[in-house]
């Protein structure tokens, strides 16, 4: 065991991690607690990992694990979880955006008795302004419609103790969603404010593809509301189409003849309806699909070398 171990998920990030250190380095050594730095290299296709081992040949102290393709953000981070051996464990982005040298409040409110310190934001310079009103939209709506209280604004970067890392390693699900996960463990959870820069260099290894994915795995992993909303659809368009059966009998018996025009509306209720079924039977079977990888029970990454 050593006392602290901050976990910095890597993908394509050879321009950030020399930055990285710079700033990252003295935060660490002020807390003067023995430390591991643990990369996780997600499968960069750049020099990341020779950077990370020609670091950890000069200094024991840089660990690493490389995967054997990239697995994403969240797995990255779940195998830093498995593998750090700090008592008190830290969660890092690689590309400046989580500043570095708000680590030493986060520790020092852990200290204090908090199991957990994740860092809000308070704003973000997003280049994308449709990025950021998808980032606010998304978090309050997974506030109202799931469970458990996500925090609002708030990503992966945070500080917590070995006793929260234990629970999360219990935890098996494999469509991870780690704040999500994180906030319905409980324990005493406390906050600190900061302004999100932007990406200090490089591209954004999360894809809009997979910042969907990742928006759906919070939504469906701690929320049944997609589901109930396909139930409440199927009883909606059951009540119109009883009205209009109703209307149409009426039609049929008092005023023969006067019904059989209706080529749009016909057309227009049947696709309706079968546009309804399909998105009822798509919700249904995300949540199968996500039921069936938890089944399967494959490991959730393949580690190609590792000096842990
Ligand atoms: N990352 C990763 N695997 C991926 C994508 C990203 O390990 O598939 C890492 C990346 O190197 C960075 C962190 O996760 O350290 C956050 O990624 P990014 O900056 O692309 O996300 P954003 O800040 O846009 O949410
Ligand atoms: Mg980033």
């Amino acid at each position: 065991m050593i006392d602290f171990s901050v976990i910095i998920p890597i993908y394509n990030e050879e321009l950030n991690i020399p930055n990285l250190l710079t700033r990252l380095r003295p935060v660490v050594e002020k807390l003067q607690m023995n430390y591991e730095l643990l990369f996780v290299n997600d499968g960069s296709k750049d020099h990341s990992l020779a950077l990370i081992k020609a670091l950890a040949l000069a200094d024991s102290r840089v660990r690493y694990i490389d995967f054997s393709r990239n697995f994403g953000h969240q797995v990255a981070v779940s195998a830093g979880i498995d593998l750090c051996k700090g008592n008190i464990i830290a969660i890092i982005d690689a590309d400046l955006q989580d500043p570095p040298e708000l680590i030493e409040e986060m520790v020092a409110l852990v200290k204090q008795g908090n199991q957990v310190v994740y860092a809000q934001r308070k704003s973000r310079k997003d280049k994308s302004v449709i990025k950021k009103i998808a980032y606010k939209t998304f978090y309050r709506l997974l506030a109202k419609i799931s469970d458990v209280n996500v925090p609002l604004d708030t990503g992966d970067f945070r500080v917590m103790t070995r006793k929260v890392a234990e629970v999360l390693k219990e935890m098996p699900e494999q469509h991870k969603f780690l704040r999500g996960q994180i906030a319905w463990l409980g324990f005493k959870q406390t906050f600190v404010e900061y302004d999100r820069d932007v990406r200090a260099a490089g591209e954004p290894g999360y894809t809009y593809k997979k910042l969907f994915r990742l928006a759906f795995d919070g939504i469906t992993g701690f929320s049944n509301a997609p589901l109930r909303l396909a139930t409440i659809m199927g009883f909606v368009v059951s009540g119109i189409s009883m009205l209009l059966i109703l209307y149409a009998l009426f039609g049929y018996l008092f005023f023969k003849g006067a019904m059989p025009r209706g080529w749009a509306s016909l057309m227009i209720a049947v696709s309706f309806i079968g546009g309804v079924q399909l998105i009822c039977l798509g919700i249904i079977g995300e949540y199968i699909s996500k039921l069936q990888t938890d089944i399967r029970k494959r490991p959730l990454y393949i580690i190609n070398e590792t000096n842990c």
